[in-house]
């Protein structure tokens, strides 16, 4: 065929095809980009969305296919940040919800809540310092959700999650609705700093994109891998590197300044942002992609594994960080901790006593 004939077929074909946007090739292309015809709807709460990390954290559930409702909930201001937010010509409806009564409609259906109300850590402070204000706002929305939506899983982002979850665990005891298989305390982001600082020590590429953007919150698919267990705050945040992959030869020194990085990367931004605020933009993402990993174990994707600060017996506290196998029902399964280097086994024995403090700390406060 030659060059005048084969322009002539291509014209003619462009003749026969519809003009508007709604061309054959487009739908295909939707039907191809949004899985929403096999995705099952999921409603997500987020509460505390008007927050450093409430924003970015809904917009990138706004991007994530497996949503078709979400629901943002604050004390103030998500109005506008719904209706920012509800522009983007993604699958889910998006609604606002401000002041303690909305909150139940907010809740009411959710197959997933994400919490990141609460104050954040200014330069100086402790985990410990937030204690009494986020624990009591933990324990009023716990209370909602035991009420308005007792079979979602609750994903904790409030400080300090080490006794957050406690609290939570608690409230819904109390009300009758516990199931240790829905309660989760976020701990991606000791993950995802891990991974990063690992990559760059190791000078490896840190994940591989695969432009998932359409699909879900994941943009990437992460390369470097490092479990993190044992809590959410200082010490008692125990990365994995001797079980990192790809594998490495780090020096002991190395590997000491790698954990201290990741224990301490929460205190790098805090002083990085000089008083105004803590990590909200990795915060998010590591939110999102939490978030993301159960709604893809509820929806039956098998092998979901992430590490969460869960009700565990893999020690002997009550809870603890590890790998999680996600499924229909939340936990699937707590994976134990393989083996440890004698540096970590180390830092097992040394986080276990403030760990639990920070746990019996949550129960008390709960039943007080
Ligand atoms: P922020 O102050 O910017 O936002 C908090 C939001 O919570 C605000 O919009 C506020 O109005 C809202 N809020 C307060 N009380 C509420 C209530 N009763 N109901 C609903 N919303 C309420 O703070 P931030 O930087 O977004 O941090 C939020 C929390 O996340 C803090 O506790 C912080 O310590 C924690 N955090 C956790 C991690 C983690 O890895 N798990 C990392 C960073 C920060």
């Amino acid at each position: 065929m030659t060059v005048t004939m084969l322009r002539s077929v291509v014209e003619a074909a462009l003749r026969r095809a519809p003009t508007s946007s709604s061309s054959s090739s487009n739908q295909l292309l939707r039907r191809r980009c949004y899985s929403s015809d096999s995705n099952p709807e999921r409603k997500v709460a987020v509460l505390g969305a008007a927050g450093g990390i409430g924003q970015p954290l809904s917009l990138l559930m706004k991007l994530n296919q497996l949503v078709s409702s979400l629901s943002l909930y604050d004390i103030a201001g998500t109005p506008g940040v719904a209706a920012d937010v509800s522009h983007i010509n993604t699958r889910s409806q998006v609604k606002g919800y401000v002041g303690e009564d909305q909150l139940g409609q907010a809740l009411e259906g959710a197959d997933v809540v994400i919490i990141p109300a609460g104050v954040p850590r200014k330069p100086g402070m402790t985990r410990d310092d937030l204690f009494n204000i986020n624990a009591s706002i933990v324990k009023s929305l716990c209370t909602a959700i035991a009420k308005f939506c007792p079979n979602a899983l609750v994903t904790m982002i409030s400080n300090p999650v080490n006794s957050t979850v406690p609290i939570a665990a608690e409230v819904f005891k109390k009300a009758g609705t516990y199931d240790e298989k829905k309660l989760f305390g976020v701990t991606t982001l000791d993950v995802v700093r891990a991974k990063t600082f690992y990559a760059g020590k190791e000078n490896v590429p840190v994940a591989e994109c695969v432009s998932q953007l359409q699909n879900s919150a994941c943009v990437c698919t992460s390369e470097v891998n490092v479990p993190v267990v044992g809590g959410h705050a200082g010490i008692t945040i125990l990365p994995l590197f001797s079980q990192a992959t790809p594998t490495s030869n780090l020096s002991e020194e190395d590997i000491a300044a790698l954990t201290k990085r990741t224990q301490d990367g929460g205190t790098e931004v805090v002083e990085a942002k000089a008083g105004k605020g803590s990590a909200t933009l990795s915060m998010a993402y590591a939110g999102a992609i939490f978030a993301d990993a159960c709604l893809k174990g509820l929806n039956g994707v098998p092998d979901i594994i992430e590490c969460s600060f869960v009700q565990s017996s893999i020690t002997e506290l009550p809870f603890f960080a590890s790998k999680v196998r996600l499924g229909k029902n939340g936990v699937e399964e707590v994976l134990g901790l393989g083996t440890l280097s004698d540096y970590e086994k180390q830092g097992l024995g040394n986080l276990i006593p403030e760990l639990k403090s920070s746990i019996e700390k949550g129960i008390k406060f709960a039943n007080q």
